[in-house]
């Protein structure tokens, strides 16, 4: 059944209609297809070449790669072969599904179903004179043109020839049909409508899904569904249905927690079943002396290691506290020497600044001897200006005198200092 021209159209894989699910490392991030033919950049991003070359030619900057934007590089053909095979695996619908073909190919095949297998391919009508397509199944084996009309003797439309059976047969609206419950004849077209209100026709009763057996005439049941006591208790069914319904899904949950804590409890009882092993050499050689015990060892086992996690425990506690202990007396001692350092210093200081208050008033009070002195002075010389002269002299003699005061203070300054 090779078609009369030698020339196959390539079946456009992207327009396929993809069954099969696939994963998104096998999609071209370009045309979001599974790869047609794919390349390599040297980032090892992959593309079909095609999209690859539209995109490296239509692109108005410097192509860079689609994905990671690297700048340009070279393209290899040597993609791994699994992802090739990846690809052509997954499963598509041939591209004549509007025609009638259920075909479902995987994609490497896709091509040669269309080019040698598929019977709803539309070719060209061997007859010259006709320039209409033909299913290539339709194809008769003699070159007639099956697109002549015929009329339908029944329905009197026209039918070409390629169709008149199937329309006969099948089709026609106008096809005498009898139906099969109450044997009366009519067109095809209103059997359909008849089946649903043929009162001949058998039915089960509507409760049948809750156990009710009876199956009868259509007239016959509307009586018993009236009394069915299956149907009156349908409403109580349906809710008890949902409770169970949603108990099950409960339930589902449930054993799905469950499970996840089995395992985390088996995985503690096998840590808890290495530790003492490994760190109790006197309980392991008790396990080897009761071998058949399995459980009891095991679990006197895990009790020893306990208690002795606890003792050494314990033990470590008594230890922190006895250092603790230490540490308080010790920092109690040092502040006590230290109180006592701070005590000396500032009774230091306050003899210290005793002294210094003692200078203070004893340089104050010269001061003010003086003070008075002048004043005094200041007084008689307003009387007569004889003593006036004479007073004037006079504080020559007190100006040595204050400098040696002055001279005295400093060295009392200076052994203070050697004091503190
Ligand atoms: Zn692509
Ligand atoms: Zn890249
Ligand atoms: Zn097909
Ligand atoms: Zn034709
Ligand atoms: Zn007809
Ligand atoms: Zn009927
Ligand atoms: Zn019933």
């Amino acid at each position: 059944m090779e078609s009369g021209n030698g020339y196959e159209e390539p079946v456009d894989l992207r327009a396929l209609d993809y069954v099969s699910s696939y994963d998104d490392h096998l999609m071209c991030p370009i045309c979001r297809c599974p790869f047609i033919r794919p390349v390599r950049l040297q980032c090892d991003h992959v593309f079909c070449q095609k999209c690859l070359n539209t995109a490296m030619t239509t692109g108005l900057e410097v192509f860079t790669c689609p994905t990671c934007r690297a700048p340009p590089q070279d393209v290899f053909q040597n993609v791994p072969r699994i992802l090739t095979n990846m690809c052509d695996e997954i499963r598509v619908r041939c591209p004549f599904v509007s025609e009638g073909c259920q075909e479902i190919v995987p994609r490497g095949h896709v091509q040669s179903h269309v080019d040698k297998y598929c019977g709803y391919k539309p070719i060209e009508c061997p007859s010259p004179l006709c320039n209409k397509k033909i299913r290539r199944k339709d194809l008769p084996s003699d070159d007639r043109c099956l697109h002549e009309l015929h009329v339908c003797s029944l329905c009197e439309a026209e039918i070409t020839e390629q169709d008149y059976d199937e329309h006969v047969n099948e089709l026609c609206p106008y096809l005498k049909m009898t139906c099969p419950d109450c044997l009366a004849t009519m067109f095809r077209n209103a059997l359909k409508e008849h089946i649903d209100v043929c009162p001949e026709a058998i039915h089960p009763c509507a409760a049948s899904k809750y156990g009710c057996p009876v199956k009868i005439k259509r007239a016959a049941l509307i009586t018993h569904e009236k009394q069915c006591p299956l149907l009156m208790m349908s409403p109580y069914f349906e809710a008890q249905n949902s409770r169970l319904e949603s108990l099950e899904l409960k339930i589902s949950h449930l054993q799905q927690r469950n499970e996840i804590f089995e395992e985390g409890l088996a995985k503690l009882q096998s840590t808890l079943m290495e530790s003492p092993q490994t760190n109790n050499s006197s309980s392991d050689a008790s396990d080897n002396q009761q071998p058949r015990d399995d459980r009891f060892s095991y679990q006197s086992n895990a009790n020893t290691y306990l208690l002795s996690l606890h003792e050494s425990l314990r033990e470590e506690v008594a230890r922190m506290s006895q250092a603790i202990t230490d540490l308080d007396a010790r920092a109690s001692m040092t502040i006590m020497n230290e109180c006592l350092r701070i005590k000396e210093d500032m009774a230091h200081t306050n003899a210290a600044v005793g002294s210094v208050r003692m200078q203070v008033q004893w340089l104050m009070n010269p001061r003010l001897h003086h003070g008075q002195r002048v004043a005094s002075v200041r007084a008689s010389g307003t009387g007569s200006s004889e003593q006036g002269s004479s007073n004037a002299v006079a504080p020559s003699p007190g100006l040595p005198s204050s400098g040696t005061v002055r001279a005295r203070r400093l060295s009392d300054s200076g052994r203070e200092g050697t004091k503190l």
